[in-house]
């Protein structure tokens, strides 16, 4: 049976690392770092998520502020509001929740975060950054798989990784980390995609293998090699009448019978997810400490 990477457990542990930092800023004066967190609109999901930050922020002693627009703000409004944040000086990191409503371009928005601030890890600046292996903030996802990997000493040098999925926030910058002449890195990589022929045969020859694709148990046993670790960082609701809630999550991965096959594999849920919100708290106590941008 595979080792259980607990991203959950993981998530508690660097939270409470990043705790006991700002108790120590703190006793030496220092100042609190400081998210602001803009949230356009009402959608559920995006509240949901914006909430957890903010608690989170709560929880490790950071400052947080949350800054609230109606959907039909303009986008030249939306872009004053970031040049605002950006200028001001008592704010360490920024993040704009997305997806953001169709008439505001994204890229636009994302564009006008000050790299300095970008704890996304969003801006091209710091995807460039990330690309050349320079100091940067690493976006969330990507940034809290490469922490499991790290804290459960997963061999990375030399071995296959498989990305399944292209995407711009998981697929894409993890095909570039995975490859990189660091640890984790140093991976032969393959990318794959909707178009890959053959994804099967290629997904059983990864040593590694990194599922973001967002098809709910797409990978199944044959499609995995006898001792391989497996990331999934699909996530999913299925309806469950036994739960309270009337749903369960799972991931892009069949995670029992994959379990009996790979040497070590995230759960969903309590894999991949706990980490993000980790990830984000850590690139804003970088920003605060002008870690990445002296
Ligand atoms: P996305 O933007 O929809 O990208 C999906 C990628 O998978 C695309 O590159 C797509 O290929 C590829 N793909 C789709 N169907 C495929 C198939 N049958 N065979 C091979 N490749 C296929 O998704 P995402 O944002 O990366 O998210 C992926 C999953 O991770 C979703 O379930 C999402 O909810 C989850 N997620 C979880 C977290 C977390 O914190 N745990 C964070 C982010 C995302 P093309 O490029 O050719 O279309």
């Amino acid at each position: 049976m595979a080792i259980l990477i607990d991203g959950k457990k993981t998530s508690e542990q660097i939270k409470s690392e990043i705790a006991s930092r700002v108790a120590e800023i703190k006793a030496s004066g220092g100042k609190i770092p400081h998210l602001a967190a803009v949230l356009v609109g009402e959608d559920g999901a995006s509240q949901t998520y914006v909430g957890a930050k903010v608690k989170a922020c709560e929880q490790v002693g950071f400052q947080s502020t949350l800054v609230r627009l109606d959907a039909d703000i303009t986008e030249d409004a939306l872009l004053h509001e970031v040049q605002r944040i950006n200028d001001d000086a008592d704010i360490d990191g920024l993040i704009v929740q997305l997806p953001l409503p169709k008439h505001i371009s994204v890229e636009k928005v994302t564009a006008k975060i000050k790299p300095e601030k970008d704890v996304d890890g969003f801006t091209p600046a710091n995807v460039g950054r990330m690309a050349l292996n320079w100091p940067t903030y690493v976006s969330a996802t990507p940034y809290g798989i490469l922490e499991l990997l790290k804290r459960y000493e997963i061999e990375t040098s030399g071995k296959h990784c498989v990305v399944i999925g292209r995407s711009h926030i998981v697929g894409s910058p993890m095909s570039i980390l995975m490859a990189r002449n660091d640890y984790p890195g140093n991976c032969t990589v393959t990318i794959t995609h909707s178009r890959t022929k053959d994804l099967a045969e290629i997904a059983k020859s990864a040593d590694i293998l990194i599922v973001a694709l967002g098809r709910p148990e797409f990978v199944t046993a044959e499609m995995v090699k006898e001792g391989a670790v497996v990331i999934d960082v699909g996530i999913h609701r299925v309806a469950d009448e036994s739960k309270k809630s009337g749903f369960r999550l799972i991931g892009d991965v069949k995670f029992d019978e994959v379990a009996s096959k790979a040497s070590a594999i995230t759960p969903v849920p309590g894999g991949v997810g706990p980490m993000t919100i980790a990830s984000l708290l850590y690139n804003t106590l970088l920003a605060a400490e002008r870690k990445i941008y002296p």
